[in-house]
């Protein structure tokens, strides 16, 4: 992976802070096109928390953005990084809905359809640490050093964390098993590279488990995973799910697309590794009112947002919070936001 994607993106960030609006220019496909605008969706929140108004926002075309992937008009918002840096240290709110998504209910309203109260279970509160990219990249929030992921594992292990798998994590979910002490669920969204390379033989020295959400019409291209690579991660104990066949803004796309986007990733992902892939990611977190309906649909048991915060068993099953991991926090930072 070329670092320069991820150093343009820096300047830009910088350079809206100064004067809104970069130069757009075209670029190929490179991970940090991915990691800059999904890390945009969340770098927005705050700002879009404090301005509920959903309202279209300037565009900055990636450098590396591929026009062939990714809608034209996908770009980091202006403002958006200046909001981060009051933010990274903090659980950030939900971000507003979007145009097409207003009658969405925010993540962790209560549900109508709610199970049966059972107090022990309300008690559980399950950090799900929303990690991209395992590599060096200065100033790319997405991507976490090696060094700091491993300082993180190893805080987690030394504090008696569990790493939960996919499994585990649902049965708590659905209070058919007791928690651990201090549980947690490590997730990887995208299917990078190094997410082989260098997460997974960190993930294995500790002995940890975790979770790739992958975008299966990316294997193969230059920095993303190819299916023997996934095949060794799931047999190393990883749990792989779906995370859109093209990484797509979903609620962008109308029923028949965002369908096509979800099943076919889905399709991808079980006949290659002969599981059962009903767990969702939302690319950027994004997703409208017929997403959830397809998800239900098609019998997704769980999908999970960027919405900021602890998982808990009260939160929409469709709907499940996270905690970004910012690759420029520090380790105090990291363990701040698993208080
Ligand atoms: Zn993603």
């Amino acid at each position: 992976m070329t670092k320069s994607g991820g150093v343009l993106t820096a300047l830009c960030l910088m350079l809206l802070l100064a004067a809104p609006g970069c130069s757009p220019s075209p670029g190929g496909n490179t991970a940090e096109s991915v990691l800059t605008q999904e890390t945009a969706v969340y770098l927005q929140a705050p700002l879009a928390f404090s301005n509920p108004a959903p309202s279209p926002s300037p565009s900055m075309p990636n450098p590396a953005l591929p026009a062939d992937r990714l809608p034209a008009d996908d770009g980091v918002p202006a403002g958006g990084s200046a909001a981060a840096s009051d933010s990274k240290e903090l659980p950030a709110p939900d971000p507003a809905p979007s145009a097409t998504s207003l009658t969405i209910p925010p993540a962790g309203s209560p549900s109508v359809t709610a199970s049966v109260y059972n107090p022990n279970q309300a008690k559980v509160r399950i950090p799900v640490l929303n990690y991209h990219s395992i590599a060096i990249d200065p100033g790319n929030p997405a991507a976490l050093t090696p060094d700091k992921l491993e300082a993180q594992l190893s805080y987690l292990a030394e504090e008696g964390y569990t790493t939960l798998t996919l499994q585990q994590f649902t049965d708590i979910m659905e209070d058919k098993q007791k928690p651990p002490a201090k549980p947690v669920l490590l997730t990887f969204d995208d299917g990078y590279t190094d997410n082989y390379e260098t997460a997974m033989p960190l993930i294995r020295k500790y002995d940890f488990h975790a979770t790739l959400f992958m975008t299966p019409g990316w294997v193969d291209k230059p920095g993303y995973l190819s299916w023997e690579q996934v095949k060794e991660m799931q047999k190393a104990g990883w749990d792989v799910m779906p995370h859109g066949m093209s990484h797509p803004k979903l609620n962008q796309l109308n029923a028949e697309r965002q369908a096509q986007e979800i099943i076919e990733a889905r399709k991808l992902i079980e006949a290659q590794l002969g599981v059962t892939a009903d767990i969702f990611c939302y690319p950027y977190g994004l997703y409208n009112k017929q997403t959830l309906a397809i998800l239900k649909e098609q019998g997704f048991r769980y999908a999970f947002t960027i919405d900021q915060g602890f998982t808990d068993p009260g939160q929409q099953p469709l709907q499940l919070k996270r905690i970004f991991v910012d690759g420029n926090q520090s380790l105090p930072s990291f363990i701040r936001r698993l208080k």
